[in-house]
C-alpha cells in the first residue's frame, strides 16, 4: 500500500473508534418489538443500515404515517445514550491513535453523535487529548456530517490531500468525497467489509490492520509528522 503524505486523521467515532454494533442492534430491537416489526441480528443489521436513517428505517418497516422518522430517531438515541457506557472501545483504539500522535500526526474526531454526548464519552475513555477538534452535531437526526466536516477541515487550515478519513460507513466515504480528502474504512463496525470494498474504497479489517498498513503500530519514531 502506497502511503500518502497525510498529516491530520479524522476519525469517525461510533463503530469505528467505539465498538457500538451489538448496543445498536439492540437498541433498535427494542423499537421493533414494541410495534412487533421484525427483530434485527448483526447480519440484517449490516445489510440494512444506511445515511440518511429514515432510508434505513423505512427498510426496518416502521410505518412513516404511525411513526414519523424524528420521533424515531428520538426514541432510537434516547434508548441508545441510556445504555451508552455498555460499549467498550474497539480493540487497538487506544494503540492506533497513541501510535499516530507519536508519528508526528494530529487528529479530530467527526461524529453524527451529538456534540456535548460525544465530547462526554470521548472524556469518559480518557482520549479528549488525543484530538484537537472533537465535533459532532448539534441535533439528534443525524443528517450528515458533509456541513460539520466543511467547517472542520477549515479549521485545520490542513490541505485536504493531506486529510485521512477514517471511518466504518459508506456515509463516511461519501463525506470524503464531498471534503475532498483521502479515506480508510474498517470493516469492523456498522457496515460489513462487502458493501465498504464494492466501493472500491481502501478497506481493513480492523483498527490493527489499518494501523499495521500505515506503520502505526506501537512506538513510531518515523518524526516525519506524515504516514
Ligand atoms: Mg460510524
Amino acid at each position: 500500500m502506497a502511503l500518502t503524505a497525510h498529516r491530520h486523521l479524522i476519525w469517525d467515532w461510533n463503530g469505528t473508534l467505539l465498538d457500538d454494533l451489538d448496543l445498536s442492534v439492540d437498541v433498535m430491537n427494542t423499537l421493533l418489538a414494541r410495534r412487533g416489526l421484525p427483530r434485527l441480528d448483526r447480519a440484517r443489521y449490516h445489510a440494512l443500515f444506511d445515511f440518511p436513517v429514515r432510508t434505513y428505517y423505512g427498510r426496518l418497516g416502521f410505518d412513516p404515517v404511525i411513526d414519523g422518522f424524528d420521533r424515531l430517531s428520538v426514541e432510537f438515541i434516547s434508548g441508545y445514550d441510556a445504555r451508552r457506557l455498555e460499549s467498550s472501545l474497539h480493540r487497538g483504539a487506544v494503540g492506533v491513535l497513541t501510535a499516530a500522535a507519536g508519528a508526528g500526526l494530529r487528529q479530530s474526531i467527526l461524529s453524527a453523535y451529538r456534540h456535548e454526548t460525544l465530547h462526554e464519552i470521548v472524556a469518559h475513555f480518557g482520549l479528549t487529548a488525543h484530538f484537537d477538534h472533537i465535533a459532532g452535531l448539534d441535533n439528534i437526526s443525524a443528517h450528515s456530517k458533509v456541513a460539520l466536516g466543511h467547517a472542520l477541515v477549515r479549521r485545520l487550515a490542513v490541505p485536504p490531500a493531506e486529510i485521512l478519513l477514517v471511518g466504518d460507513t459508506l456515509h463516511d466515504l461519501e463525506v470524503a468525497h464531498e471534503l475532498g480528502v483521502d479515506c480508510a474504512l474498517i470493516a469492523s463496525g456498522h457496515h460489513p467489509a462487502s458493501r465498504l470494498q464494492a466501493t472500491g474504497a481502501r478497506v481493513y479489517p480492523d483498527l490493527a490492520a489499518f494501523a499495521a498498513a500505515h506503520g502505526l503500530q506501537g512506538r513510531s519514531d518515523s518524526g516525519g509528522g506524515k504516514i
